[in-house]
């Protein structure tokens, strides 16, 4: 008889979770993270200590650090982990915005799931109004310039407040608006940016105050010899990828040396072959060479005695840099070196700093490619300061890249939110509930500063929906007043990219999520336990959820 009997149609071990229970599971694995998250948001946000299994510690704020740190396991989990990676590859900052976002989408698509209404038309009404908002965003953005030198510097400090760097965030604002500017390229009316012309070199000692830019490049490395001046003016410098060494035999060819004399004739050759690639060297007029491979002692001494500071063995990406930084050329052929592929730098100068000799090359005219020296009192210090530093270059690049920003502190949510009611009434239908939910999760984030300024939350929404209303579209949380206010005059100025990708991320994320009603984790061979990193015992209690 059929009656009753099971058909198997996956591997012994696996598992399946269908229907609500599926979407249930997942929505509460996505909001783990999210919640996880949430406390970090904003200049009055708390720190999270990560501990991996050997012991070393992370000390962050920054929200894509975090997730990643956690090394989430559950599916659904690793997807928001996802927004958060595609947040900083696109921008840089916002990253806990956008997990956060997330969550609340979720959540809210959650209560409405309850009320029986089907997936697939909340995610219909998050698209359209994930659509409108890219809209809306677009509208309330004031443009930006490379010359806007004070909105910049604003942009910096808001990437910049409320991470381990505060402190400094004046000097470290300068520096990184600076840096961005100077690199700025012109590519047929377009500005483009990039970055990886911004070298960030990070040394331990001293104080983050003491963090400088250098027009130039550092390079971390010492002078060949110490002969050499340790400091040279007007620098003509030569970018040599090639050896000053006497090739060895390749061959195992054996020399037979007979008699002495042979012997003197023999290293005479090789003396004159260094001491003519020297004199290569000179000609071209170049009293600095950086060399990308190495320099034989011999030709170290007549370098030495030309008057000429030498350094080998240069990484490719530092010769790269100091070709843009100098205005020279690499040349891999030591006879076709001269006067117009040599670089021109103020100074190049051998200095101590934290310990070590580093090279500094100063004072580049219109230089293409720059060094931010970090410093800071511990490494875990130094560490938060580089990403706050990353955030806010990558922050001031998305700016002046898309030409427009908002002001910050929940403003542009507020407003978005407003907007999105407005247009929820000319969808209508059941989708009119999903954009309304929509719109209420944007406003997770201006609750959660006010939240994290101590202050109450409901009484500040109501507050800054009426402003909105009012067409005071600036008026977001003054977190660090523990106040509201208009955070345009404040200064608190974020790119519009921070946005719309964050939304953008956040609403397809979730809409992938909500789609999906049957999770089937099939064993891999040989492992013990539910697969995909499932609780035992299916994908049932977030309690023992492995995270
Ligand atoms: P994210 O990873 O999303 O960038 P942050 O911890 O950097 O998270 O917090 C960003 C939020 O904090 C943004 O909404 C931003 O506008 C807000 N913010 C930053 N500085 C201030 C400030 N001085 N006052 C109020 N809000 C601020
Ligand atoms: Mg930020």
């Amino acid at each position: 008889m059929a009656q009753g009997q099971q058909i198997f149609i996956l591997p012994e071990g696996a598992f399946r979770t269908t229907g609500r229970d599926a979407q249930r599971n997942n929505i509460m694995a996505a909001k783990a993270v999210a919640e996880t998250v949430r406390t970090t948001l904003g200049p009055r946000g708390m720190d999270k200590m990560l501990v991996d299994d050997i012991g070393d510690i992370v000390i962050t704020n920054d929200g894509a650090t975090i997730v990643e740190e956690m090394h989430v396991e559950h599916p659904a989990a690793k997807m928001v982990v996802e927004v958060a990676k595609t947040q900083d590859d696109e921008v840089g900052d916002g990253t806990t915005t956008a997990v956060v976002l997330t969550g609340e989408l979720l959540s809210n698509a959650e209560a409405l799931l309850d009320q029986g209404i089907h997936p697939t038309i909340i995610a219909r009404g998050y698209r359209m109004a994930a659509e409108e908002s890219q809209k809306i965003l677009h509208k309330i953005a004031r443009k930006i310039t490379l010359e806007d030198t004070k909105l910049l510097v604003e942009i910096a400090e808001t990437a910049i407040t409320g991470k381990g760097a505060e402190m400094s965030k004046d000097i470290l604002s300068a520096l990184c608006v600076k840096a961005v500017q100077q690199v700025s390229e012109d590519s047929g009316g377009k500005i483009v940016i990039d970055l990886d012309n911004v070298k960030i070199e990070k040394k331990t000692g001293g104080s983050t105050n003491d963090s400088e830019l250098i027009q130039g490049v550092v390079i971390d490395k010492e002078r060949v010899h110490s002969g050499m001046a340790k400091k040279v003016e007007n620098a003509k410098i030569a970018l040599l990828d090639a050896a000053l060494e006497v090739k060895e035999t390749e061959t195992d060819a054996e020399i037979q040396i007979t008699d002495p004399s042979q012997l003197t004739a023999f290293i005479a050759q090789e003396e004159k072959m260094l001491k003519d690639m020297v004199d290569e060297v000179k000609k071209s007029g170049a009293n600095v060479l950086f060399c990308q491979k190495g320099i034989d002692d011999l030709a170290q001494h007549y370098l030495s005695k030309e008057g000429i500071f030498a350094v080998r063995r240069v990484k490719k990406s530092d010769m790269e840099a100091l070709a843009k930084a100098t205005g020279g050329k690499i040349v891999t052929n030591l006879k076709d070196l001269n006067k117009a592929d040599l670089g021109i730098a103020k100074t190049v100068e051998e200095n101590k700093i934290a310990g070590d000799e580093m090279v500094f090359v100063r004072d580049c005219k219109n230089p293409k490619a720059v060094t931010i020296i970090l410093r800071g009192g511990t490494e875990h210090v130094l560490d938060e300061v580089e990403r706050a530093v990353n955030d806010a270059l990558k922050g001031i690049a998305a700016s002046i890249e898309v030409g427009m920003v908002v002001s910050g502190g929940g403003a542009p949510e507020i407003e978005l939110a407003r907007q999105l009611r407005i247009y929820a009434e000319s969808v209508g239908g059941r989708e009119q509930l999903a954009v309304d939910a929509f719109a209420e999760a944007v406003e997770i984030i201006p609750r959660t500063l006010a939240e994290s300024a101590g202050m109450d939350a409901i009484d500040t929404l109501v507050k800054l929906r009426a402003e909105h209303d009012k067409k005071n579209v600036d008026m977001g949380v003054l977190v660090l007043k523990s106040t509201t206010g208009d955070m345009w005059k404040a200064g608190v100025i974020e790119p519009l990219k921070v946005k719309t990708q964050a939304v953008k991320s956040a609403s397809e994320a979730s809409e992938m999520l909500l789609r999906i009603d049957d999770v089937i984790a099939t064993k891999k061979s040989g492992g013990g336990g539910p697969p995909g990193g499932m609780p035992p015992g299916g994908m049932g209690g977030m309690g023992d959820m492995d995270m």
